[in-house]
């Protein structure tokens, strides 16, 4: 099972917005991607009825499962039904690690990734525990080898 399949596909269904989203990056470090704008295409597509609101409030039970028990609170109003407030779960891919991605729940497990010294690649993602809308937020390098080369 991949947790990131769907919701990079759901970045991905609109090619237009991965250029539009890569040209207008504000990034805080190298190599973190911000999906703000294709979450903004999303969100208004379903409240200008583009989009069927199950599209998008389709988290997967895992997803569900993880961001119950190990998410972060965001303090932000859900986008889609504004009856909770949006958590974030983090998932650790790369060589090595499950094909379905590895949940990161902790300052700790993020150490122990950054130091294996393997490709790794962290993805936050952002889930509303009430009506389970879920969108890819960022991606950002894990590993120092891929932080040192873009620093490079
Ligand atoms: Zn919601």
């Amino acid at each position: 099972m991949s947790l990131a399949t769907p919701l990079v596909r759901r970045v991905c269904d609109h090619p237009g917005t991965i250029r539009s989203v890569g040209s207008s990056l504000r990034t805080s470090s190298p190599g973190v991607v911000s999906y703000k704008l294709a979450k903004q295409r999303v969100v208004d597509a379903v409240l200008d009825g583009r989009k069927d609101r199950l599209d998008v409030c389709d988290a997967q039970s895992e997803l569900q499962r993880v961001a119950r028990h190990h998410a972060v609170e965001l303090s932000e109003p859900c986008p889609i039904c504004e009856a909770d407030e949006l958590v974030m779960v983090t998932f650790a891919f790369g060589v090595g690690l499950p094909r379905g991605g590895r949940c990161v729940t902790d300052l700790r497990e993020m150490q122990q990734l950054r130091r294996r010294g393997r490709p790794t690649r962290g993805f936050r993602v952002e889930v509303c525990r009430a009506c389970w809308w879920n969108h890819l937020r960022e991606s950002f390098p894990i590993d120092d080898v891929a932080r040192r080369r873009l620093l490079s």
